[in-house]
């Protein structure tokens, strides 16, 4: 029927990523969910076929939109390959065993600090979640890599960012 770009600040710990949207959603966004949820309701109440109106277009071209070319290319080989892999300060290190829980790939040991195995996705849920700051990572060349998927111009291009909506 339609669909809806929300933006929120984000938290992924590459620097070009870090802070970007700081404070959104704010009282805008929130009103436009609002509009485009009470949107939704009439539409589907009224039986209304089709697309609704107002909603964003590029919503209807699936295969032509920014965050499908993103998903095209994030495969493992290339995420890992370009994306660091969290390395571990032990002697910031408490041995708590948070990130071990943390991991969603079960890809941490305690021998007796934490040892990463084979299986990382990049998620950085042990590094944004150590209580300590024991983890880091080496950006060089993965910042590069985000910055040039994640700018303005690259989103424009794809139809994701309109006239007035900015990324930083
Ligand atoms: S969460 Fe941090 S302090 Fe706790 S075991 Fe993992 S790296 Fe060490
Ligand atoms: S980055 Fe994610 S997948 Fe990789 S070791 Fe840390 S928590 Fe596990």
């Amino acid at each position: 029927m339609g669909g809806l770009l929300a933006r929120g600040e984000l938290h992924h710990p590459a620097p070009c990523l870090h802070g970007r949207y700081a404070g959104r959603p704010d009282t805008e966004d929130l009103d436009r969910v609002r509009r485009f949820a009470a949107e939704v309701i009439g539409h589907v109440s009224a039986g209304r076929p089709g697309p609704m109106v107002g909603s964003r277009s590029d919503v209807f071209k699936p295969k032509r939109g920014f965050y499908d070319f993103v998903a095209l290319v994030s495969t493992d080989g290339f995420l890992r390959f370009t994306l660091p892999e969290p390395r571990l300060d032990p002697a910031r290190c408490n041995q708590c065993k948070r990130c071990a829980h943390e991991c969603p790939m079960h890809n941490i040991k305690l021998q007796p600090h934490p040892t990463l195995g084979d299986a990382c996705i990049r998620c950085y849920r042990c590094l944004t979640d150590c209580p300590q700051g024991a983890f880091g990572a080496d950006w060089r060349l993965g910042n590069l890599a985000i910055w040039a998927f994640y700018n303005k111009a690259f989103e424009r291009w794809f139809g994701d960012l309109k006239p007035g909506e900015h990324v930083d």
